[in-house]
């Protein structure tokens, strides 16, 4: 029964649920059986809260009973990234900084889920304040790939994107400031979207870079994503970059799954050279089966993506560099105090010294250093010039395409350690996955594959500002026949798991 249960996707125990085959108290006990089981391997989660989930689908199934309405995921658990506030729950951003911080108020996000009767399993593990591209960076340790504990997950949202792959949970958020939601999709064989910026609120989310940063869905569904984004999206009067205008109609697109006459633009710039031969091969078979399906395909060139990377190492630290400033020692989490004659500013000191990682105290003195007077027309005021080109050879691809579609990652799952001491290493992983982060466009990557090293790869598709639903039909469409070409969904094909309870 339980191992039945935690394999389901969202859509179908959301029906289970409503059809009273099933209680939420049982699924929910399922996923924290699953979690008990494997988490001591994988890692995805920081906390786990049992008695919550537990009190949550408890009144879901009371509700249910006394015949009441109930929202269509109402019961469903879920896994949260541990960058969003939760009240009453931790909230570390995979740092020591906020160790032992709790949450004193819901994010919009969490809020919402919360409406929605979606009990909420645990928060999730992360690269600390969601810099890096493996959960290496992680206060906490990293997570594990379930594909093969010995590689990483994906970064920085590893946590979420493990728990769903080794069916931990059926559901989880993330947030994608630069590939964080995509990226760790395409190393677990899961899909993760990342929706139009302004789409899903920020109230609540612990700011990396303010201008890029947007939560989004992690699942094992292109279905399931599309059935998540409609809960967490809509306008917030709490967030000023909201956007006040009607939440895309992703479900529906979802369901349509119909690529007939659709243009899809292959960005030139975001594959071949520097990308896994394996990874442009499931990439390109799944063009052949979208033109198999009545999609047009033509390349297209986007110049000034070659600099997306450059630009995003400057806006990114600038943006974080003064986000980070408020963990000062005085207001949130740890505080150090020195030896001696302790004042404000050693005590401050002291205390981000301990509290900070490498790679956080790397981009603060980045971003420093950019927006210094002196130096700040020459990096960040010429990094916000390469934002505008971006978003300019998207606009014009977009006059001519309805999508664009690329390899989310040129590289499939890579050991621990192997790129830890190479920032720039790291840094590429994203390579394909940030121009739509400096152009507030929505991306989606799902499983294209399996690569020969048993690993999955990823495709993704952009698309232009709220439209959204264009995503979740065309990454359904491909879903739909991926399933007929590997038989099998392609997650199914990950070893099972050894319990280590
Ligand atoms: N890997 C990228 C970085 O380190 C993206 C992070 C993210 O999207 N949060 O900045």
């Amino acid at each position: 029964m339980t191992s039945e249960l935690i394999r389901q996707t969202a859509d179908q125990l959301a029906q289970a649920l409503a059809a009273g085959e099933v209680s939420s108290v049982d699924v929910v006990q399922a996923h924290l059986d699953r979690i008990a089981d494997v988490d001591g391997t994988i890692n995805a989660f920081l906390h786990v809260d049992a008695d919550g989930a537990l009190a949550a689908a408890r009144d879901i199934d009371q509700r249910r009973a006394a015949g009441q309405s109930l929202p269509t995921l109402a019961g469903v658990p879920i896994a949260v990234k541990d960058v969003l506030c939760t009240r009453g729950l931790p909230t570390t951003a995979g740092s020591r900084m906020l160790e032992g911080w709790i949450a004193p108020y819901d994010a919009t996000v969490t809020a919402k889920l919360k409406a929605a009767g979606l009990p909420i399993l645990g928060k999730t593990n992360m690269d600390e304040f969601a810099m890096g591209s493996s959960t290496e960076h992680s206060g906490y340790g990293p997570t594990r790939n379930p594909w093969d504990v010995e590689r990483i997950p994906g970064g920085s949202g590893g946590g979420s994107a493990a728990a769903v792959a080794a069916f931990e949970a059926p559901l989880a958020i993330g947030t994608d400031t630069g590939g964080s939601i995509r990226q760790p999709a395409a190393m677990t064989g899961s899909v993760g979207v990342k929706p139009t910026y302004g789409g899903v609120s920020r109230y609540g989310l612990i700011a990396l870079a303010s201008s890029l940063d947007q939560a989004g869905p992690c699942t094992r569904t292109v279905l399931d994503a599309a059935l998540l984004h409609e809960v967490i999206a809509g306008h917030d009067p709490n967030d000023s970059t909201s956007i006040d205008r009607p939440v895309p109609a992703v479900v529906e697109a979802a369901r349509r799954a119909d690529v007939q006459g659709l243009r899809i633009g292959v960005v030139k710039e975001l594959s071949g050279d520097g990308f896994e031969p394996d990874i442009v091969a499931r990439f390109e078979e799944s063009l052949d089966l979208l033109r198999g399906a009545g999609a047009e395909i033509v390349e297209v060139s986007c110049p000034s993506f070659v600099h997306a990377l450059a630009a995003y190492y400057l806006i990114l630290p600038s943006e974080a560099s003064s986000n980070l400033a408020r963990f000062d020692a005085m207001r949130y989490g740890l505080r150090v105090t020195p030896e001696g004659d302790p004042s404000a500013e050693t005590v401050m000191a002291a205390t981000r010294d301990a509290g900070f990682g490498a790679e956080v105290k790397r981009r603060i003195i980045l971003g420093t250093y950019a927006l210094s007077s002196g130096y700040y027309d020459a990096y960040y005021g010429s990094a916000q010039k390469v934002r505008t080109l971006i978003a300019a050879d998207f606009a014009k691809a977009f006059g001519t395409v309805d999508v664009l579609a690329s390899p989310t990652s040129p590289t499939t799952a890579f050991k621990f350690g192997d790129k830890l001491d190479d920032p720039l290493a790291m840094y590429a992983q994203d390579v394909a996955t940030i121009p739509a982060n400096l152009a507030g466009v929505p991306g989606l990557s799902l499983p294209s594959g399996v690569a020969s090293d048993g690993l999955p790869t990823g495709i993704q598709f952009l698309a232009p500002a709220m439209a959204d639903d264009r995503l979740y039909n065309v990454g359904a469409a491909l879903e739909r026949m991926l399933l007929g070409q590997w038989g099998v969904p392609i997650l199914t094909s990950a070893p099972e798991l050894e319990v280590v309870r």
